[in-house]
């Protein structure tokens, strides 16, 4: 379906499966709208969204329009709510408050993908706006921030985001951008492992996005799959409960996996999403947690 005023005409607001945003845990098999907006504090070179990214075209979306459409998509079965992309989301808080009050009233939910600008002071000035976050992580070193031009902290930022809204009670997913099969690379994915196993929790999803040359870019040498294989293979022997190969659409490191009796749970390759493996957000073979958030109450 197409939402025919958007402000930017870079890109046109869009309803896909909750899954493609991604966000694997969240209300898996639900269908949601995307809004996106334009700008972003990054200048990655393998930018999928340049002309979004870039853009200074915007006019804010119209609360009550939101609220219609919403409205309309919520007489469809499984229709989750709306998630806010770019771009940079917390570049055009206001409006992104404005409207997802609007949502919520609706009885639906708001997620958001975030690259690394959106801040606590945003999350506590403005509490319940978001019900589930992407956090986008383009690295796990100063050093790779510095090479997309971002200003100093936003690394730790970023982690001072995850942990603050994991404490607020909002459901987080990670992505962590993969560029290279290089030790570089490799190193900044150990880092990462430490901190979610040390100071956040194994169960957390994490998303690798594997990120390819376009729009005139050239990567020389981008990551190679035996290389992103084993990265999910080293996650799972230091325990991560879920790592993703998410935009390797097809590939069975795709699927969700029991991290205790290694049970194929959720198969994405099936459409609609097979859930009959999942009991209460537990594996139905041997009942772990699968630390889904699964909402009875959207059908
Ligand atoms: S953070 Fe995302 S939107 Fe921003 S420049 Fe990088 S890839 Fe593009």
């Amino acid at each position: 379906m197409k939402f025919d005023r958007f402000s930017s005409p870079l890109g046109q607001p869009y309803v896909c499966e909750i899954e493609e945003v991604p966000l694997y845990h969240y209300l898996p098999g639900n269908s949601v709208l995307v809004l996106e907006v334009p700008g972003c504090p990054l200048r990655c070179p393998y930018c999928d969204r340049p002309l979004l990214a870039r853009s200074q075209d915007w006019s804010p979306y119209d609360p009550a329009r939101v609220a219609a459409v919403v409205e309309k998509l919520g007489s469809e079965p499984r229709f989750a709510g709306v998630v806010w992309s770019g771009g940079e989301p917390s570049l055009h808080w206001d409006n992104v408050v404005e409207c997802s009050r609007k949502v919520h009233e609706a009885g639906r939910k708001v997620a958001a993908a975030t690259n690394g600008g959106m801040t606590v002071d945003l999350l506590r000035d403005s509490p319940g706006t978001v019900d589930a976050l992407l956090v986008r992580f383009k690295g796990f070193a100063d050093e790779t921030y510095r090479t997309l031009g971002s200003p100093a902290g936003v690394l730790e930022n970023t982690r001072v985001l995850v942990e603050n809204a994991i404490d607020a009670g909002i459901h987080v997913e990670l992505m962590l951008d993969i560029a290279r099969s290089t030790p570089a690379q490799e190193q900044e994915f150990s880092a990462m492992l430490a901190w979610i196993t040390q100071d956040l929790r194994r169960g957390i999803p994490l998303h690798l996005r594997i990120v390819a040359p376009e729009h005139g870019f050239t990567i020389h040498q981008g990551p190679v799959m035996p290389f992103l294989e084993n990265l999910v293979e080293s996650g799972r022997r230091q325990h991560m409960g879920f790592v993703y190969l998410s935009n390797c659409h097809g590939h069975f490191f795709n699927n969700t996996m029991c991290p205790n009796c290694y049970s194929v749970v959720v198969d994405r390759t099936a459409r609609p999403l097979d859930l009959s493996f999942v009991t209460d957000g537990k594996c139905s073979h041997c009942g772990t947690d699968l630390e889904l958030t699964l909402d009875k109450e959207i059908s």
